[in-house]
């Protein structure tokens, strides 16, 4: 495949990527962006102001980490801050910003979300930390959000939104429901009241088996695979 069918496949995945925040009720209006990493110096990311539903490939820029761009549309206004994750996180290949509607209420008590369910574990940490509130697009905001995204996968962001990073795209939109989800039991949680953490031990432990999860040769002594057939009755 030639690089500008790479180039063709990673700007439609942007713009498949923005009306999937959409569908999953995950970004309203033009709240939100998606890019994807090229290489290490550069990276697509959607387009500023822009109706999802408008989108073609040619509107998503190529933005490089020297904040040059190239394309016929301007690159979202906080490219600052993928520009940043990209430059410190080698493992990142996709960033999605999104203003989700329990996560975005969270962020606007300062609040981030602490181990009160083991899920919080899909982030990479014991908790979710909220960034302090900086304008949209600065470059305060990038710098807060990085310090809040050390050793996790995903922050919050106060008065604003969330941030969730992946090795791939669908990673990252997967992420960033989690964390909706995650905000939404949160808030709920806490409108009954009396709601309880989870030890730092126990999430240690939730983080140890999360290396694992979900893989077919996950370690459990006493679960054997004893073949594909089923033995007779
Ligand atoms: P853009 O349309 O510039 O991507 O901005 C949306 C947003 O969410 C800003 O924080
Ligand atoms: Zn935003």
């Amino acid at each position: 495949m030639s690089t500008a069918d790479v180039d063709e496949i990673l700007r439609q995945a942007v713009i498949t990527g923005c009306r999937e925040l959409s569908r999953l009720g995950l970004s309203y209006g033009t709240s939100g962006n998606v890019s994807v990493r090229r290489d290490a110096r550069a990276f697509f990311i959607s387009p500023t102001g822009r109706s999802y539903e408008s989108l073609a490939p040619e509107d998503v820029a190529l933005t490089d980490l020297d904040g040059q761009w190239y394309g016929r549309s301007r690159p979202s206004s906080e490219w600052r801050f993928h520009r940043d994750i990209y430059a410190a996180r080698a493992e990142v290949g996709a960033i999605v910003h999104a203003h989700p509607r329990h996560a975005t209420a969270l962020a606007c008590t300062g609040r981030g979300i602490p181990a009160f369910h083991y899920m919080i574990a899909v982030a990479g940490g014991e908790d979710i930390r909220c960034a302090p509130y900086h304008t949209f697009g600065s470059q305060a905001l990038s710098t807060a959000a990085l310090a809040a995204l050390a050793d996790r996968r995903a922050c919050l962001l106060a008065h604003h939104g969330i941030i969730a990073l992946g090795g791939d795209l669908a990673a990252a939109l997967h992420l960033a429901g989690e964390v909706e989800n995650l905000a939404a039991q949160y808030c709920t949680a806490l409108t009954i009241g009396g709601v309880r953490m989870l030890e730092s031990a126990e999430m240690a432990r939730v983080l140890e088996k999360f290396r694992s999860y979900g893989r077919a040769d996950g370690p459990d002594p006493e679960l054997r695979h004893a073949g594909e057939s089923l033995p007779p009755r």
